[in-house]
């Protein structure tokens, strides 16, 4: 691509600008951050968060609920949570023009054991207990009273937000819709509206048949580099089969899941010199009803860009190298095999 243009995101109807001619190596996109050293991580304990009871741990290597000396991974409630449980739904308040409402959720983290192995660094079994782990606590939030939303996320890296430099991920069950979920919602009803079709399933269809920006396929997902990303290597999974619901693959599904998250994170990784990223899982809200037209997807945005008055004023950054070309430099880097340690 020689020349930058202005792209729109079929689903947000948002546009982006994607930078053309820049022909540089993606290692330049990383930002430099010092490595969070596992002397004084507060996740080395076997116990961790001692005072709460383990929320969810998978079966293996733990042979009872005394003895986790060899833990893979555990679920345990955020230590120092922002929200706080709650057996009832509190209501909005009102003052004149303002509404506000008590900050009640939950919060837990996920936490795999390995200090120096992020989930590019595991292997496809250990990824599978990291999705086990986010389904059975998902499956236990959404009957907690007044969850409207469950947000699982990853910071990989100090530039993504994550504060622990051990690897884990982050549940937050939440009372409310959050903004960006809200408007990936609300633009796949009105394309629903408009057309009687999944916008995702046309997007699915489109990049299949173009296969330009197709990092990888197995039988149940495809990893792509959207059309307009809104971040350079921006990467997102779907799965083929059009569902609305996270928490409903099939574990067949969840396996090929786990095997082509950990490669492409491995991918990124591996060709982006360890770039800091977050992902997210976009799936319907709790007590969603006929919400046929949402199709759950992974989204992976490394951080390439520290935002400025540009970024922040137009609420999006230029995308440096063209989702074509990300999607090629994905396709091509190679990656070993990984043994399992548990
Ligand atoms: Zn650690
Ligand atoms: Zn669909």
């Amino acid at each position: 691509m020689t020349e930058s243009e202005f792209r729109k995101d079929i689903v947000s109807g948002e546009w982006v600008l994607v930078a053309g001619g820049i022909k540089k190596k993606p290692n330049f996109l990383a930002i430099k951050k010092p490595k969070a050293s596992k002397r004084n991580c507060p996740f080395e304990e076997n116990r961790i968060n001692d005072e709460n009871p383990i929320l969810w741990t998978p079966k293996l290597g733990v042979k009872n609920s005394e003895d986790i000396s060899s833990w893979f991974l555990q679920v345990v409630p955020n230590k120092f949570p922002i929200l706080t449980p709650h057996n009832a739904c509190p209501l909005p308040e009102s003052n004149g023009p303002y509404q506000s409402m008590i900050g009640v959720g939950f919060q837990e983290v996920v936490i795999t054991r390995y200090h120096d192995r992020s989930l590019a660094l595991l292997s496809n079994e250990e990824v599978f207990l990291v999705l086990d782990a986010y389904i059975s606590r998902y499956r236990s939030l959404m009957k907690e009273a007044c969850v409207e939303y469950i947000l699982i996320f990853h910071n990989h890296g100090p530039t993504a937000g994550a504060t622990v430099g051990h690897p884990h991920s982050q549940i937050l069950a939440l009372p409310i819709v959050p903004l960006d979920v809200s408007r990936s919602l609300k633009g796949s009803e009105n394309y629903f509206k408009k057309y009687g079709k999944c916008a995702h399933c046309e997007v699915l269809k489109k990049e299949l048949k173009d296969k330009k920006r197709v990092i990888i396929k197995n039988e149940d997902f495809v990893v792509i580099a959207p059309f307009a990303s809104h971040v350079s290597f921006e990467t997102r999974i779907y799965p083929l089969r059009h569902g609305s619901n996270f928490e409903e693959v099939s574990s067949n599904e969840k396996k090929n899941l786990a095997k082509i998250m950990r490669e492409t994170l491995a991918k990124i990784r591996n060709s982006m010199n360890d770039s800091d990223y977050n992902f997210f899982i976009h799936t319907a809200p709790v007590r969603s009803k006929n919400f046929k037209h949402y199709h759950w997807h992974i989204e992976i945005l490394p951080r390439t860009n520290i935002w400025g008055g540009v970024e922040l004023g137009s609420g999006t950054e230029v995308v440096k190298i063209p989702p074509e070309e990300a999607a090629e430099i994905l396709r091509k880097t190679s990656l070993p095999v990984r043994q399992a340690k548990v």
